[in-house]
């Protein structure tokens, strides 16, 4: 019953995924399926040019990019696809504006990079990759580049290149920084939504639905492995004459502070919920009914020794608690029904104890 953290690293965002996003995987996937006839193509027409090292780099890239898919297919690694695939458009696009391929024409690919890697890796990467290539750019396009390579680009395409490409590069970085804050907020509004419907707001406690939700769970394991479990259905005493006397506001205090000492004489896989308006019930996994009754009595007492400061005044409650360990094939309505029954008898003999239901072996 903890409330799911989204404080989530940038780097496990990708984890998570909003209805109408195109999981990276089959993104990657349609990529290389786009890519391997286009290079086929290329690596054709640069065979018809007298180009002996064009022709085999792209049919190499076309067939590695076809064993990275068949690599993910075989092992399921998402990681493994993702640095594959970055690996070899990093190497495919630098070729392609170090050689000049397509008469110088086809460095124009390299602005298809920016988005593809924003969008499958995280954003630290995005950004390395990013500033990686713009460096490498400005080194192919300055004297030492020139040295080296003697890439034949203008003056004029080598500035426009540049300017336009890093414009690309921080557009791109803002509209991920905007995608990924706006898939955070709505990460954060369902994990919101989804608690709201689990719990009750005075609280914090599983509310009644939450609680049915787990009996049920619990119940579908016992009936896989007999271990037995058992309810504490509570009701604070006399309370109506609390909110009659001191206000309701001191009534939801009180309310509060029972919430609080069950949540510190609990264990934390007991489930603690808000049954009712003054009524709570407590599921104790793999415990026995006796030791459940045990556990009714601790805590009743410690709500007997706690107050609500009001004024000058200690406002103190005491409850009442039904016991009832789940037994034989009985429904879980059927043992609600005794823990209630054992509860309404530990009011009729008093108020401020705990009684076992029928049959139970009481300690
Ligand atoms: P008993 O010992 O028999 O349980 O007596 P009681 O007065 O506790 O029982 P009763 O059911 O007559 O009163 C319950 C009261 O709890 C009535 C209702 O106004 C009050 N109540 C229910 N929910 C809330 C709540 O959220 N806040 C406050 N302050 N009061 C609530
Ligand atoms: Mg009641
Ligand atoms: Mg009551």
């Amino acid at each position: 019953m903890t409330h799911g953290s989204l404080n989530t690293p940038d780097t496990k965002l990708s984890q998570f995924r909003v209805k109408g996003e195109i999981p990276v995987p089959i993104l990657i996937n349609w990529l290389t399926a786009v890519a391997i006839p286009l290079l086929l193509f290329f690596a054709w027409r640069s065979s018809l040019q007298d180009d002996p090292v064009t022709s085999p780099l792209l049919l190499a890239i076309a067939a590695l990019l076809g064993v990275n898919t068949v690599l993910f297919w075989l092992t399921g690694s998402r990681l493994m696809q993702r640095r594959g695939f970055i690996a070899l458009i990093t190497v495919l696009f630098t070729y392609l504006a170090v050689h000049a391929v397509e008469d110088g024409s086809a460095i124009i690919w390299l602005f298809a990079y920016p988005p593809i890697i924003f969008y499958i890796s995280d954003a630290r990467v995005g950004v390395l990759a990013c500033a990686g290539g713009f460096a490498a750019l400005i080194l192919l396009f300055s004297p030492l580049g020139d040295a080296l390579f003697g890439s034949p680009y203008t003056s004029g395409f080598r500035l426009t290149m540049l300017a336009a490409l890093g414009f690309e590069m921080v557009t791109c970085y803002i509209l991920d920084q905007s995608r990924r804050r706006s898939k955070l907020g709505l990460l954060k509004l369902a994990a919101d939504f989804e608690y709201a419907a689990k719990h009750d707001s005075l609280t914090g406690l599983a509310n009644r639905r939450e609680a049915l939700a787990q009996l049920d769970a619990e119940y579908q394991r016992y009936l896989r492995s007999a271990r037995s479990f058992s309810v504490l259905l509570m009701d604070i005493d006399l309370f109506k004459a609390v909110n009659d006397t001191h206000g309701h506001h001191v009534g939801d205090e009180l309310i509060i502070l029972v919430a609080r000492t069950l949540r510190n004489e609990c264990r934390k896989v007991d489930t603690l919920a808000r049954w009712g308006g003054e009524e709570f019930l407590v599921l104790l996994p793999e415990t026995e009914s006796s030791e459940a009754l045990k556990m009714a009595n601790r805590i009743r007492e410690a709500i007997a020794r706690s107050a609500v400061p009001v004024n000058e005044h200690r406002v103190k409650a005491t409850i009442s608690v039904g016991v009832a360990g789940m037994r034989g094939s009985e429904s879980i309505d059927r043992l609600l029904q005794r823990a209630d029954e054992a509860l309404y008898r530990a009011k009729t003999l008093g108020r401020d104890q705990a009684c076992a239901a029928e049959g139970e072996h009481a300690a």
